[in-house]
């Protein structure tokens, strides 16, 4: 679908809903950004032209959202979220609005989530119009509901972790009463499914500020309803919430996320990331750090084969920003860790993770099947090669033929 739209392709789209006398300006989260001096994601347009209207002005336009007055203009490759102003009828399912009405802009402002977001910008004059008090908010660092909180929250239950996302990221605090409604249905997030949960939990992590947001998160009984998990040992988040404040600035989602999850039993973290709809490769790296999360003590000695392994895996930057906070918790100090960076050093990094000397093929050649003893022979000539006992392939066939003697 290409990139999102820069400004300027977002105002062009403006310019010609204008032209063709239809109202549009830019919405939400761009807005705020703007008047923060940051730089913003995406740029949101908002329209009084239905989404119809709107693919008849422009040569490519996608319609998936069509029903909710989402149009897509694409553009150069890229893709500007065109939106009708709409409010948002029952929801049923604490999710999607059963059905949209279109409405005007002040309308529109209404139906979004909080104050710093529902402002809308004229780019043409640069006028900030302003229903909801958002400005004010934004100066004085509020996070807080449009409307009734209470309604808010039970039309939509993401909104709780995005109030406590927001908060996090610009480090505002969350306005009394919109708290107070959070932390009454804080148990009710688990009503919306994993995949938002997990969405949102991973842009949240992805910010610097995590550690904070996770404080803010079990402030308000959300993360206890998110990973009970983690309170099952009395000292479980007290552990987390230290290892978070440690490792979270690098803004590296995976790692905070294992921050959380590293030392539950490997069967929680499955049965977790099978909850949040997780990909194959994030039960697996949270698996890995979780299994080789002690290893600190033994690294330095151990043989290395098995160091060069650990380092050779994705997750190894994360594992040892893990593995410096659990020595300084268990001995104050940084011993192992310089230890462990010395003996990096020390290898040759074509060493890491070289092609084998020797493949399966090899070793058919001379007179191995197919099957599990060949695969281990395979493992063991590796490891050979990784330890650096072997480091050509003479040597490592002489040492395959030893080997198949031996398995005799
Ligand atoms: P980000 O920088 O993280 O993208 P954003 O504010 O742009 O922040 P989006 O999820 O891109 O957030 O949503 C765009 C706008 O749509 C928001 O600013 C808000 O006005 C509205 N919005 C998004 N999600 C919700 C929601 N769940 N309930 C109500 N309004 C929402
Ligand atoms: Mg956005």
């Amino acid at each position: 679908m290409g990139s999102s739209a820069t400004k300027a392709t977002a105002v062009g789209v403006i310019r010609r809903l204008r032209a063709a006398g239809h109202e549009a300006l830019l919405a939400g989260g761009c807005v705020r950004d703007m008047l923060m001096g940051h730089r913003a994601s995406d740029y949101d347009v908002a329209t009084s032209a239905t989404p119809q209207q709107v693919k008849r002005l422009f040569g490519h336009v996608l319609m998936i959202g069509a029903k909710f007055g989402v149009a897509m203009v694409i553009i150069n490759r890229r893709t500007v979220e065109v939106t009708t102003f709409r409010s948002d009828l029952s929801y049923s399912d604490g999710r999607h609005p059963d059905s949209v009405k279109f409405v005007s802009a002040r309308e529109d402002a209404q139906r979004r989530d909080f104050t710093i977001n529902g402002m809308f910008y004229d780019p043409l004059c640069g006028k900030v119009i302003d229903y909801i008090d958002g400005r004010k908010d934004l100066q004085a660092g509020v996070i807080r509901a449009i409307g009734d909180p209470h309604r808010r929250f039970a039309e939509d239950y993401l909104r709780m972790l995005r109030a406590v996302r927001f908060s996090g990221r610009f480090g505002f605090r969350i306005d009394r009463d919109t708290a107070k409604a959070i932390k009454r249905r804080a148990g009710r997030i688990t009503q919306i499914s994993g995949e938002r949960i997990r969405e949102e939990l991973e842009k949240m992590c992805a910010d610097a500020t995590a550690a904070a947001s996770l404080m803010q998160l079990h402030k308000l009984g959300l993360l206890e309803a998110i990973l009970p998990e983690i309170f099952a040992d009395t000292s479980g988040w007290v552990k987390v919430s230290r290892r978070a404040g440690a490792v979270t600035s690098r803004g590296d989602a995976l790692l905070t996320i294992a921050t959380m999850l590293c030392d539950l039993p490997a069967n929680d973290i499955r049965r977790i990331v099978r909850r949040w709809g997780g990909s194959n490769e994030m039960r697996k790296s949270l698996l890995w750090m979780g299994e080789h999360l002690d290893d600190w003590k033994t690294v330095p000695d151990m043989p290395l084969a098995e160091f060069k392994r650990i380092l050779a895996h994705r997750d190894f930057r994360r594992l040892e920003a893990l593995w410096r906070f659990e020595e300084r918790t268990s001995t104050g100090g940084k011993r192992y860790y310089l230890a462990i960076r010395r003996r990096i050093k020390a290898i040759d990094p074509k060493q890491i993770d070289p092609e084998p000397l020797v493949t399966g093929a090899d070793l058919k050649e001379i007179g191995l099947k197919e099957g599990a003893i060949l695969g281990r022979v395979l493992r063991r000539l590796y490891d050979a090669q990784l330890n650096e006992q072997i480091t050509n392939r003479r040597d490592a066939l002489k040492m395959a033929r030893g080997m198949v003697h031996q398995d005799k």
